[in-house]
């Protein structure tokens, strides 16, 4: 059943470039509820009504106060300005949860294959806790991680796919990385495995529209059946 919720934004983060973090607290209701990898709808003032945007939920569920979520800004776009444009304290409303982008069975292994602000929903599912997986995140350059020390917990495979060389991650650090994009970078630690193992798995995708579209395209020439693949296009 959808809810409205009224919360109140009480902190805005500049992560990188154009990607913020929002706080907000719950007011009415006073408590989020939702399964990890869901999205809320934003409620966007257009002329006299109102347009939505989705958000995926990058919060924990264990933290149903609060809601967080990781927004690239989008250049007039209606959504982004409006949130750029938010003061502190403000009340916004959201409706929700929806969406079927959540981890259906916590016993198989999982792969999580995400770029950019695509780490948000993945962020609550793995906040939420969870074993048994292995985390592909895309983005372009080492400058532009965020959230890094939060998301290295997670053992993540940051590919990186327009550095030459991973000479600018710190030494200690280069176990995260690899260079190229997810779908390289998942070719290289699974490239080997047959079909039957790779149906053992679960497969979790998001991120922009076309990079998803290919991503589950070439898990589908790989067999991997349409059932073990679970998908949000941004
Ligand atoms: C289920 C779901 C969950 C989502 N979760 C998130 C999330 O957690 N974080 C997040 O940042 N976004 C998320 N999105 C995307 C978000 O809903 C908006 O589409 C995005 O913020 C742009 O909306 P806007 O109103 O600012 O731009 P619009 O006014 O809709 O678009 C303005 C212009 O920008 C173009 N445009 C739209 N999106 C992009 C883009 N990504 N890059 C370049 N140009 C673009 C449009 O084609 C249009 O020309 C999600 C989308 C879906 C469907």
């Amino acid at each position: 059943m959808l809810t409205t919720y009224k919360t109140k934004l009480t902190e805005k983060k500049l992560l990188v470039n154009n990607v913020y973090i929002f706080y907000f607290d719950l007011v009415e209701p006073q408590e989020l509820d939702f399964i990890a990898g869901q999205y809320l709808m934003l409620k966007v003032p257009k002329d006299t009504g109102f347009v939505s945007r989705l958000y995926s939920v990058a919060s924990s569920p264990k933290a149903r106060s609060k809601l967080e979520l990781v927004v690239e800004i989008i250049p007039n776009g209606l959504g982004s300005t409006y949130l750029d444009n938010l003061s502190i304290g403000q009340e916004v409303q959201f409706t929700g949860p929806g969406g079927v982008f959540i981890v259906n069975n916590l016993l198989r292994k999982k792969i999580f294959l995400v770029t950019g602000t695509g780490i948000a929903p993945v962020r609550s599912m793995l906040l939420d806790g969870m074993d048994n997986y292995e985390l592909f995140w895309g983005l372009k350059t080492f400058e532009g991680i965020y959230l890094y020390d939060e998301i290295k917990v997670f053992n993540p495979k940051i590919c990186l796919s327009r550095e030459k060389t991973l000479d600018v991650v710190p030494e200690a650090d280069r176990k995260y990385f690899d260079l190229g994009h997810v779908d390289t970078c998942f070719e290289k630690r699974f490239g080997s495995m047959g079909e039957d193992e790779l149906n053992q798995i679960e497969f979790y995708l998001c991120g922009g529209r076309s990079v998803v579209e290919s991503l589950r395209v070439g898990l589908l020439a790989k067999n991997v059946a349409k059932e073990n693949i679970h998908f949000e296009k941004f």
